[in-house]
């Protein structure tokens, strides 16, 4: 980031938290802004059913634009900055698909630093509540469905971290990672906590 984004100002390096990184400094005149960085933040959404032949299949969606067009991925997508990823999964769950559905909590947690930037994605377990699959391809989705395991491992384009995820739900390995509301301070409003109690661990 070369310029400030609230002010138009020429960023300049400035020692903060034990880097230089870019800001824009006050006494130059400009705004206080600092460039901590490009993050990212996807969510993903396991859905899985047992087919009337009694096999467990997962939901799955084909790319139908770049990056990755014609790639077969668990469906989700990038968490907008004004809403949380549990609510951001359900979203795009049923935009990409048609299906309606319920959080029943967090599985996976996956994070990359690229040379541009630093990318997440958050994974929850969904059940549907209701819609219906949506196989029209459109411009955004080329395709969506349930697929077993054996299917999926005659997928060419099936995104390796959606196989080892789909792969778990379908053999019930996932362990939810229960939701809990905690207070916010000063009157904010209270965070969902992702935490898995269980018998401790003792260090
Ligand atoms: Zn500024």
């Amino acid at each position: 980031m070369n310029f400030c984004p609230n002010c138009g100002r020429k960023l300049e390096l400035g020692l903060i938290v034990l880097r230089e990184r870019p800001m824009c400094k006050t006494e130059d005149g400009g705004c206080g802004f600092i460039d901590f960085g490009h993050y990212t933040l996807g969510a993903g959404g396991l859905v899985v059913l047992d087919g009337p032949d009694g096999v467990r299949k997962a939901l799955l969606i084909q790319r139908g634009e770049e990056p990755n067009r014609g790639g077969w991925t668990i469906p989700g997508g990038f968490v907008e900055f004004d809403e949380t990823a549990d609510k951001a999964v359900v979203r795009e769950v049923e935009e990409e698909t048609g299906l309606q559905t319920r959080n029943l909590g967090m599985v996976a947690y996956r994070n990359r630093a690229n040379p541009g930037d630093n990318s997440s994605y958050v994974v929850f377990l969904l059940e549907v509540t209701g819609g219906e699959l949506r196989t029209e391809p459109d411009p955004e989705i080329a395709g969506a469905g349930f697929f077993s395991l054996e299917e999926m491992q005659q997928m060419p384009r099936l995104a390796p971290l959606s196989y080892e995820l789909a792969a778990a739900a379908i053999e019930d390995r996932l362990q939810l990672i229960q939701a809990k509301q905690v207070q916010g301070v000063n009157g904010a409003p209270p965070f969902t906590l992702y935490i898995q109690e269980g018998s401790g661990n003792r260090v």
